[in-house]
């Protein structure tokens, strides 16, 4: 018999299976193959992987399949640095759980404390969040964690950066003794290994060899400027590389501001990502930017670290980053998936030597280049506003197979009118044509809930809800307003 080589040789859950190939998740990655099969077997694994990889995965995979769907409280907790990052590891957790119907609520700061505490009363068998807010949910006595058997610490050096290691030591003492430990991190900073030797029992510790951000095809090349003509440099090259899709990091909030407003009134297709920001603004940008909704983001680091965005060409730095790893995670959002990318920076004559200090650590030298003339601006700028003109590609398509054949529901009726899903289950077994198996996730909030249909029946619960009664009463069943994305 010939060896398996997809996902199926774990011996996963069939629906984890059947989610990952309608992801399009069908070889695993060089992180999934050296990871899946530790956490299969309970081991605590220390791993050394960039974003990009597919590290959310490799841990989300077998997670997926282990955790005990009929338990109602939480047994994984993975802990991100960012909310961004948080929305994105639950988006692809509840992604490879789809057919499993796993609940995966996200407790992150500036969203509504007490819409989590409701979540978290619900089914969840995994939570994601940043420190800060699971460590208040763990003081406020909102999230029990006596059945936590996994714990995820995702981005490990890129808590230490923001100061978080102390709340993570503290969100560790609440958890069992007897549980095992994931920890994933660029890159292994002293205090990363201490937090492993501390809390770990005899990890496996990995290094991902399969593609160092060194080997990608990036293109890293330096412009000289003045502080003066910093910005004016900026928007040349933009229009003279003029690409498809673009991220400029900034250091400072007020600088990320500055280079939007000028972009903005030059024409381009751009938005803006700083911690500043509301967080339902951050959330819309990242959702647009992911979704290819416009073409160029200027962001601090804070805002989009880890964030994964398909087919990002051109990555800026307006100036280098204080801290030199900083720079690698800037310049992975390019090249990935064997793509090609490039990386520029924009450097003042003080910042020279911290460039040497970078290419050390790249292991690679970055070309300097000689700013476009006159001419070359000009001949670029109609095939710039050309661009402009031009709805970008529509991108994220990646999970539009596995909604197809899943219909959200929205039924006007909550926790309010005492509805439990038991009511909403019962009612839809007894359409004919339907079975327990094609009823997919369900969440009861106090006014509302959703509930998803799943192997294209969606639109025959539909009709059929309009005339049957869920607890003894007919509901307005309608539509949800967003599909798949949370
Ligand atoms: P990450 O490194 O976790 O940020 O993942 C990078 C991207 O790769 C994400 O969009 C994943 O959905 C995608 N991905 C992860 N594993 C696989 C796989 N085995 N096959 C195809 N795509 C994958």
């Amino acid at each position: 018999m010939a060896e398996q080589q997809g996902f199926e040789q774990y011996g996963l859950d069939d629906k984890i299976v059947q989610a990952l190939q309608l992801l399009g998740m069908t070889q695993p990655t060089a992180v999934q193959q050296q990871v899946i099969p530790q956490v299969l077997a309970g081991r605590d694994v220390t791993a050394q992987a960039q974003t990009g990889s597919g590290k959310t995965a490799a841990y989300a995979v077998p997670l997926c399949h282990l955790v005990d769907w009929d338990e109602n409280k939480p047994q994984v907790m993975i802990l991100t640095p960012t909310r961004e990052l948080a929305m994105q590891v639950q988006q692809e957790i509840l992604n490879i759980g789809k057919l499993k119907r796993i609940k995966a609520p996200a407790l992150y700061g500036k969203h509504s404390f007490r819409q989590q505490e409701q979540d978290l009363k619900q089914k969840s068998h995994m939570v994601v969040g940043t420190p800060g807010r699971i460590l208040d949910h763990l003081e406020r006595g909102t999230l029990f964690t006596g059945y936590i058997g996994y714990l995820v610490i995702d981005e490990a050096d890129e808590m230490l950066h923001m100061g978080f290691l102390e709340q993570v030591e503290q969100i560790l003492s609440y958890l069992p003794e007897d549980r095992v430990t994931l920890l994933f991190s660029a890159t292994m900073p002293k205090e990363v290994q201490r937090l492993a030797e501390q809390y770990q029992k005899n990890p496996l510790q990995i290094q991902i060899a399969g593609e160092p951000i060194s080997s990608r095809k990036i293109g890293h090349s330096y412009y000289d400027c003045t502080e003066r003509d910093r910005l004016e440099l900026l928007l040349e090259l933009l229009k003279v590389y003029n690409p498809d899709s673009c991220i400029i990091f900034a250091n400072m909030r007020v600088q990320v501001e500055e280079i939007y407003d000028a972009l903005w009134d030059d024409g381009f297709s751009c938005a803006r990502l700083h911690g500043g920001m509301e967080q339902w603004e951050r959330t819309e940008v990242m959702r647009d930017f992911k979704k290819g909704r416009f073409r160029y983001l200027v962001a601090t680091d804070v805002a989009a670290r880890g964030i994964d965005v398909e087919n990002i060409s051109l990555v800026v730095n307006y100036e280098l980053p204080p801290e030199q790893e900083t720079y690698i995670h800037r310049i992975g959002r390019t090249g990935r998936a064997g793509q090609c990318g490039t990386a520029i920076s924009l450097l003042e004559s003080w910042e020279h030597s911290e460039l040497q200090r970078i290419e050390a650590l790249l292991q690679q030298s970055i070309e300097q280049k000689e700013a476009p003339d006159a001419d070359t601006v000009a001949a670029a700028e109609q095939a710039f506003r050309d661009k402009m003109e031009q709805e970008p590609e529509a991108k994220g398509q990646k999970t539009a197979v596995l909604h197809e054949q899943i219909l959200k529901l929205q039924i006007a009726d909550g926790k309010k009118a005492k509805i439990r899903p038991v009511d909403i289950v019962g009612t839809i077994c007894a359409i004919p044509g339907v079975e327990a198996a094609d009823i997919g996730v369900i969440h009861i909030l106090d006014w509302t809930s959703t509930v998803e249909i799943l192997n294209g029946k969606g639109l025959l619960v539909l009709r059929a809800l309009q005339t049957k009664p869920i607890k003894a009463k007919i509901r307005k069943v309608t539509k949800a307003k967003f599909q798949g994305d949370i």
